[in-house]
């Protein structure tokens, strides 16, 4: 047995960023390759020199696709990256949405930079363009959930489905006859079309690598406060914004409304989906249900065979720059679900500067709001935001509704970690510092693990 080192990249002390580095003496594996977003110091490592060279790395394990898990991989493509991406099939189609919508966001951002003037860069660029994105997808291999396959000379990878995403997994690294284990973002129990994360394999681990995304917290909202705040809306008459991740959220969110309308818990409101990038994943979604993907619940695409589950009645996609205008001045009280998640970006931009000055409006946030953000800025009650250099006052009301969350809170992330079996040691990592801490200290509690919360670039020996 050789030296076996892992290296962490990325996500520690934060919830993006993912990038982990398993060596052997034969083969160097890169486990996600994700983009650090959020406030401006954290985006910033984006521009770091990467700390390996990348035509060195022999694989990268892919868990989903999640910008803060692939959003990396174009840079490091471009940068001499030349073996392949292994990811499940879902995981391949739905990050080939995520890295061509990435590259214009950051070749439009750029280009205003350099219209505006406001970058100290004389010409600045984007991290990455639409050719990067193209000879990344070409190097993508598709595995099945369950099945060990070869990686490198030396490594062997097993992905099982984790309930979080549409392909999403968590991984089972053997390099040189030692056992990793990534979480990567673990799922619940509760997803209406995912099937429950499977269970941890059953074999002796070395290492546990763990999200904390919740550690410090669970989630209380049930779905029936979901309801009671459309209900509240529309009493004050104005329009509701959800701001929603463009890939799952806004599926799950669907189905919930669609839920609510049948029950008739909430009247048949029209419903906005103001997102390129959800619209297509929705695609893929109605795909997985007509082909009855196997990481889908037993019986799913029996149960919707003639029926679209994310059109809850009155559904309208807007895919234009046009149509999505038109939302500025709607007649009667709607629901609008748009992208970012976090409001740091997309057409939920434009929504929230129309709509926050309006005391009739409502904005409900369903999912985690990273520091920095504007949807953290409006969670922690903030009287106005600032949104293209202008602040805009907050008159609307915004509510929070915590069960939409894909993500395992610490409760759950406990229950499933501790069916592994004494790990030999355990890393916190994807989670801000309180909530590190905070499922750190549970799991050496409760299991007498030996847990650390890994610095930036810190290396330890397996
Ligand atoms: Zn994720």
């Amino acid at each position: 047995m050789g030296k076996v080192t892992i290296t962490f990249l990325g996500a520690t002390s934060t919830v993006t960023g993912s990038r982990f580095l398993v060596s052997s003496e034969r083969s160097k594996i890169l486990i996600d390759a994700g983009l650090f977003q959020g406030v401006r110091e954290v985006r910033r490592l984006n521009w770091s020199p990467f700390p390996v060279e990348p035509s060195t790395i022999d694989a990268v394990l892919l868990t989903h696709a999640h910008l803060d898990h692939c959003g990396y991989l174009p840079l490091l493509v471009r940068n001499g990256f030349r073996n392949p991406i292994f990811a499940t099939d879902y995981t391949a189609k739905l990050a080939a949405v995520i890295l061509r919508d990435s590259a214009h966001l950051q070749m439009e951002d750029a280009r205003y930079a350099a219209e505006k003037g406001f970058s100290k860069h004389s010409s600045p660029l984007p991290l990455y363009d639409v050719d990067d994105v193209e000879s990344t997808l070409e190097k993508f291999e598709s595995v099945n959930f369950r099945q060990r396959v070869q990686i490198s000379q030396d490594a062997y990878a097993t992905y099982f489905p984790s309930g979080h995403i549409l392909g999403s997994a968590f991984v089972l690294l053997e390099i040189d006859n030692r056992t990793l284990l990534f979480t990567s973002d673990m799922g619940r129990n509760n997803h209406p079309l995912l099937s429950n994360p499977d269970p941890a394999p059953a074999l002796p681990l070395d290492a546990v690598i763990t999200e904390s995304t919740y550690g410090d917290r669970v989630h209380e909202t049930p779905q029936s406060a979901f309801a009671v705040e459309i209900n509240a809306a529309v009493k004050r008459g104005g329009s509701i914004l959800i701001p929603a991740f463009a890939v799952d959220r806004t599926e799950v969110i669907l189905m919930a409304l669609h839920d609510l309308i049948e029950s008739g818990s909430i009247a048949n409101l029209p419903i906005y989906v103001d997102s390129p990038m959800a619209l297509k994943a929705l695609d893929y979604y109605r795909d997985a249900i007509k082909i009855d993907s196997p990481e889908l619940r037993p019986g799913t695409a029996t149960k919707w065979r003639n029926e679209d589950p994310f059109d809850p009645g009155e559904l309208s996609e807007m895919r234009t720059v046009e149509e999505s205008k038109s939302l500025s001045s709607l007649p009667e009280t709607s629901i609008i679900i748009s992208a970012s998640g976090m409001g740091t970006g997309g057409r939920v931009v434009h929504h929230l500067a129309n709509m926050l000055p309006d005391s009739r409006n409502t904005v409900i946030l369903v999912g985690f709001q990273a520091a920095g953000s504007r949807g953290r800025s409006l969670e922690e009650g903030q009287k106005e935001i600032k949104i293209h250099g202008k602040w805009v006052p907050v008159k609307a009301a915004v509510a929070k509704v915590e069960s939409f969350s894909v993500h395992a809170d610490a409760e759950e992330l406990v229950a499933w970690l501790g069916t592994i079996k004494d790990p030999k040691r355990v890393f916190v990592v994807h989670g801000e510092p309180d909530a590190q801490w905070a499922l750190a200290q549970r799991l050496r509690d409760k299991f007498k693990w030996r847990v650390d919360i890994p610095n930036s670039a810190q290396i330890f020996e397996l």
